[in-house]
Formats: structure tokens, sequence, C-alpha cells
């Protein structure tokens, strides 16, 4: 995998974000790695993009696929930028860095981002450098994003492997996020819906399609595409 187009990032600003990503980072997967024979371990990891309309449960999946024992060997998950405020218990360097606006144009300016997007009028953007260091490194690396920037990442690193999760059905979506977000602004939540309908539509561009009706399921799922893609010799 080769991304195109690289721009550097300082050392400085590599050491702060990683200073706060150890800082709140419990390495539950570091152990378990399989034996390989040497000659044939691959060089460089896997990108794997996940995405799905905002409340079909990303988290709920991924919080049990990063579990100690369950979590694929090597297998990290990328903590993106944002513009939008902290939600409740929402932590810096776990669930986003929080970028002012300004922050988060300087670093379009600078190539900081590998992707980013725009979504219900806030900024979200993918770390190039840290997604870079990763795969080169031989780490597989998640990505949870949406699907503007999903494409975004397919047209830079083809070899990225994208798996959709989709809700049961649009009404089921609703009472999600209705759930999730009780107390917020209605219409930041008819904006999510909108755009919900518009990324379902967009499912058959990516490879895999997870249905999460089941959390259980949908985490079996998930982790079966990834150690597919880690077993695999071809690339
Ligand atoms: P939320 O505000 O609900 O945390 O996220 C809104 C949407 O932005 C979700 O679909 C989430 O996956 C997506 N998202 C989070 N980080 C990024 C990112 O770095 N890039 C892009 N393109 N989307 C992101």
């Amino acid at each position: 995998m080769c991304f195109q187009g690289s721009k550097t990032t300082s050392t400085s600003q590599k050491r702060a974000w990683y200073a706060i990503i150890r800082r709140v980072t419990i390495v539950t997967n570091a152990a378990n790695e399989p034996d390989r024979p040497e000659h044939l371990t691959p060089e460089r990891g896997n990108l794997f993009v996940f995405s799905g309309p905002s409340g079909v449960g990303k988290d709920a999946v991924l919080g049990p696929l990063f579990s100690a024992g369950i979590c694929p060997p090597r297998l990290r998950r990328c903590i993106t930028a944002t513009t939008r405020a902290p939600r409740p218990g929402e932590i810096e360097g776990v669930d986003y860095f929080f970028l002012s606006r300004e922050e988060f144009e300087r670093r379009i300016a600078e190539g900081f981002f590998l992707e980013h997007a725009s979504y219900a009028g806030r900024s979200y953007g993918t770390p190039r450098w840290w997604v870079e260091a990763e795969v080169a490194g031989g780490n597989d690396v998640l990505l949870k994003i949406d699907v503007q920037g999903a494409l975004q990442v397919r047209s830079q690193a083809p070899e990225a492997v994208l798996v959709f999760v989709a809700p049961p059905s649009v009404e089921e979506l609703e009472r999600r996020l209705r759930g999730r977000d009780a107390g917020a602004d209605p219409g930041d939540l008819a904006r999510r819906l909108a755009i919900a309908r518009e990324e379902l539509a967009l499912a058959r561009q990516y490879d895999y399609l997870v249905v999460n009706d089941r959390i259980e399921k949908a985490v079996d799922e998930l982790r079966a595409i990834v150690i597919a893609a880690r077993c695999r010799i071809r690339r």
C-alpha cells in the first residue's frame, strides 16, 4: 500500500499526538500475534475503513472488537480529529482529538489529513502520518469514518478494505438515533437521518456489508473480515 501525495508532519506534532494516545490507550492486543514464518510475514499492515450511518452502532461493535481476547492481533484503531464539541463522557485522545476550526484548517493546509470531510456542519479528518507509520510497521489500522472519507481513502489507497455497517431498517436507525441523542437539537437529528439515507445508497461501493441487527453477530463478522485479510498472502 502506498499513499499518494504523502505530506510531512513535524516531529513535535507527532510526539504530542502519541503522548495523548499513550496516556489513554490500554494495549489489549500486543501479545497474541500468531506464529508465522518470518519470510511469510506481511511487510505492511492492512487498512480497514469502517463506515455506516450515524447511530447504527459502530462504537457498539468496535468496543467488543477491541476488547482483550477478541481483538485480532496487531489491529489498531485510529483516533481521528473533529471540530465538533465532545459529547458527555467523550475523552480527548480516546474518542477524538477535538480541534478548533482554525487548527483544523491549518492542518488541512499542511497536508496533515489522509482524508477529511464535513459532516452535519462539522469537520472530521484522519491523521495521515499515524496511519502510514502503523501500516508501515506491519500493524493493521481501522478507521471509523464517514462515506465521503471512505471514498477518498479508496482513491489514495486502493488496497484498503472497505466495510459498511448497515441497520436492519431506516426505522430502526431512527429509533437508535433518538435513543442516543435524546435531548439533542431536533434539526441535528433530522440532518443525521437525511445523511444516513444518502450513505445507505452508497453501501454497494464497499467491499463488505455487515448488518448490525445483533451486536455479537456484527462483531463476529467484522472480526472474520479482519482476520481473513491478515491471513491473505497475495496482496
Ligand atoms: P459523530 O459526530 O457521530 O462522532 O461522527 C459523525 C460521523 O463522522 C460518523 O459517521 C463518523 O464515523 C465520522 N467520522 C469520524 N471521524 C472521521 C474522520 O476522521 N473522517 C471522516 N471522513 N469521517 C469521520
